[in-house]
Formats: C-alpha cells, sequence, structure tokens
C-alpha cells in the first residue's frame, strides 16, 4: 500500500468524473440490492476502510474510485447481514477501465508513468515509455489507477454483458 499511497498523494487533487453506478464485487444476484438494501443502514459503506462505498439515494450501495480503490480485503461482505454480498461470491468488481487516449499526456508524447506504478495487477502496458493502454486480462477493477493521474485521463464504466444473437 506504501507505492499506492506515495503515487496517490501526487494527484489527490484530482478527482475524476465517475458517472456509471458500480456496484462492490461479493453479490450474486443483482436484483438483490432493490430487496434487501431498503432495510439497512449501510452497513457496507461504514466498514469500507477505503471509503469507496457510498450509499444512493435509493439506499444501495455504489462504489467510487476518485479517492481510492478496492482491496478486496472482504469487510464489506462479511458485514452484510442480509446476504447481498458474501465472501462466496468474491469476484472482479464489475466494471470496465480505460485509458482516454485524448486526455492522457503519453499518448501525446509526454512521459508519464503516475498509473503504472499503483497498478499492483501490472494491468498497464506500454508501448516502450508511451502510449499506455490497460490489459483486461490482467486487470482486476480495483481502481487504485483512477485517482492518481494528472490528466484525469482513465475512464470507468460498468462493463456491459455480451447480448447473445438469435
Ligand atoms: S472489499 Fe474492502 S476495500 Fe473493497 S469495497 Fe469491500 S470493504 Fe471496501
Ligand atoms: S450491507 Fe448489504 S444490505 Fe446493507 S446496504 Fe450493503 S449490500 Fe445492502
Ligand atoms: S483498475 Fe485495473 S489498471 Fe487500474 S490499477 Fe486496478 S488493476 Fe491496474
Amino acid at each position: 500500500m506504501k507505492r499506492r499511497e506515495l503515487f496517490g498523494s501526487l494527484a489527490s487533487a484530482f478527482k475524476p468524473k465517475q458517472e456509471a453506478l458500480i456496484r462492490p464485487s461479493y453479490f450474486k444476484d443483482e436484483s438483490a440490492f432493490d430487496k434487501e438494501c431498503l432495510q439497512c443502514d449501510g452497513k457496507c459503506a461504514t466498514v469500507c476502510e477505503e471509503h469507496i462505498i457510498k450509499i444512493g439515494e435509493d439506499k444501495i450501495p455504489y462504489l467510487v474510485f476518485s479517492e481510492s480503490g478496492c482491496t478486496y480485503c472482504d469487510e464489506c461482505a462479511i458485514a452484510c447481514e442480509l446476504g447481498v454480498l458474501h465472501v462466496d461470491f468474491k469476484s472482479n468488481i464489475n466494471a470496465k477501465f480505460e485509458i482516454d487516449v485524448v486526455k492522457c499526456m503519453s499518448w501525446h508524447n509526454t512521459m508519464c508513468f503516475s498509473c503504472k506504478d499503483p497498478c499492483l495487477d501490472d494491468a498497464i502496458i506500454f508501448d516502450g515509455v508511451f502510449r499506455p493502454e490497460i490489459d483486461m486480462n490482467k486487470c482486476t477493477s480495483c481502481g487504485f489507477c483512477v485517482k492518481v493521474c494528472p490528466a484525469d485521463a482513465i475512464t470507468v464504466e460498468v462493463k456491459q454483458y455480451e447480448q447473445s444473437s438469435d
């Protein structure tokens, strides 16, 4: 975490926009959020040490990566007494991270490795020393790269499931 904290502090003044509602890991049935969370006082958000779980007006938890990321520590799942989140359903967060090549400085010939260093999964691949891209086969959707980017160039959106065609 020290590595992440170091690079996080360099760009902590920037707060990237995130519009999509990303749910925490650890759920099996997304409809359970609608059914159960109304009866809860947001325990998962209370225990998250990274403070990335927010509770919406609909009382359903969502993640925000503007200040930190998910360590997959299990605490939110352990705290959920209504079975919406459970450690048995641990999986990567359902979010797709991408580098916006228009905003990214490295795509415009300015050397920058801010996102590479906090990515403990080595999912950010550079072409030599420029033009980074995120390898979603390696990315665990932890979100730690978002806040460190000084150009606000890392976008996050809900992953869409592929529709089957007839
Ligand atoms: S696994 Fe841990 S860090 Fe991730 S959202 Fe849950 S409580 Fe927060
Ligand atoms: S602890 Fe469980 S029931 Fe409560 S808000 Fe979080 S996901 Fe919903
Ligand atoms: S979200 Fe993906 S690319 Fe970003 S730090 Fe986490 S694993 Fe690396």
